[in-house]
């Protein structure tokens, strides 16, 4: 009976795995239509200066609302994206797109305003075989975006592996004039050598660490080094995810400048973000 019970859980499993791979074909094909019939939109998250809560920028974050599944996470499927290739094709379309929001908030700032800047994620696979830097110049043409509104952020898994050439791209996208930012970093790999290596104007500390770093001194430590190196090495620095407002004095008084999360704002339609400048312009 024992042996029958641990082959029927053995054929449970492969059936399990056999399902999943049956899901990820159709998410797969699922993303392909949703490109082709614009279910995809991209949303932006404010950006702002902690000494003032001023807005200073945003970032573009991708969402899909799907005709049956209803919102679908980025966390989900985005990964599916990357191994298909298609995020290349998606990557393109969102960047397109925030330099469009970039360029039109701009234009309608007040002379003297320092420009909104807006962060766009990159996968590593963006970077390989493929022309990023030709696909950039065309979205800053098209749109009449210029280089300096747009920030990419990039993962430490991009800059440490080896097989890429990404170090010549991103050379070649800071010398347009774009800057380049670390995502969730502290996350990843505890090598820092790449810091110096590449041309990385922004940090952005991962939003694990903020939950406690108003109760662990543990975790204000770490957040408390991330800050100071960041300083000595002359990189701004963002905080993400920022919920409360004792997170955000912690973080001001150490010394970050920017920081985005749910207490300045949610990630919101183009629309949306705005109307949130103009109401801010008029007070
Ligand atoms: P990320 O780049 O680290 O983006 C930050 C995530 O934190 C976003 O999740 C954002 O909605 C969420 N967030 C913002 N403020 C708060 C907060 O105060 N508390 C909490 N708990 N969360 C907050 P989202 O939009 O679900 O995106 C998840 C991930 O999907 C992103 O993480 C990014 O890695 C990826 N992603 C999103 N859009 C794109 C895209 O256009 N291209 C690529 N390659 N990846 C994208
Ligand atoms: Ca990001
Ligand atoms: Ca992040
Ligand atoms: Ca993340």
């Amino acid at each position: 009976a024992a042996k029958a019970g641990g082959r029927s859980r053995h054929q449970f499993h492969s059936e399990d795995l056999s399902q999943r791979t049956r899901d990820r074909v159709t998410l797969e094909a699922d993303l392909r239509r949703g490109l082709s019939e614009r279910q995809f939109s991209v949303h932006f998250q404010p950006k702002v200066a902690l000494a003032d809560g001023r807005i200073v920028g945003a970032e573009a974050l991708l969402r899909w609302h799907h005709p049956e599944r209803g919102p679908v996470s980025p966390d989900v499927f985005i990964p599916v994206a990357e191994d298909s290739g298609l995020i290349v094709a998606i990557g393109a379309w969102v960047l397109r797109d925030a330099c469009a929001a970039a360029a039109d908030w701009n234009r309608a700032r007040a002379p003297g305003d320092p420009p909104l800047r807006i962060a766009v994620n990159l996968s590593p696979r963006q970077f390989l075989n493929h022309d990023l830097i030709g696909t950039v110049t065309a979205a800053l043409a098209r749109t009449g975006c210029r280089a300096e509104w747009i920030e990419l952020e990039i993962t430490e898994r991009l800059l440490l592996d080896e097989r890429g050439q990404a170090g010549e791209t991103l050379d070649g996208l800071r010398a347009m004039g774009l800057t380049l930012a670390i995502d969730d970093f502290g996350t990843g790999h505890s090598a820092l050598s790449y810091l110096t290596k590449y041309p990385i104007s922004t940090l952005k500390i991962d939003k694990s660490f903020m939950r406690d770093i108003t109760t662990r001194s543990d975790q204000a430590g770490v957040v408390r080094a991330i800050i100071s190196m960041g300083h000595s090495l002359q990189l701004d620095l963002v905080a993400e995810g920022v919920e409360t407002k004792e997170q955000a004095c912690f973080l001001r008084e150490q010394g970050c400048a920017l920081a985005q999360g749910w207490l300045f704002g949610r990630p919101m339609p183009r629309h949306d973000f705005t109307a949130l400048l103009l109401a801010r312009a008029a007070v």
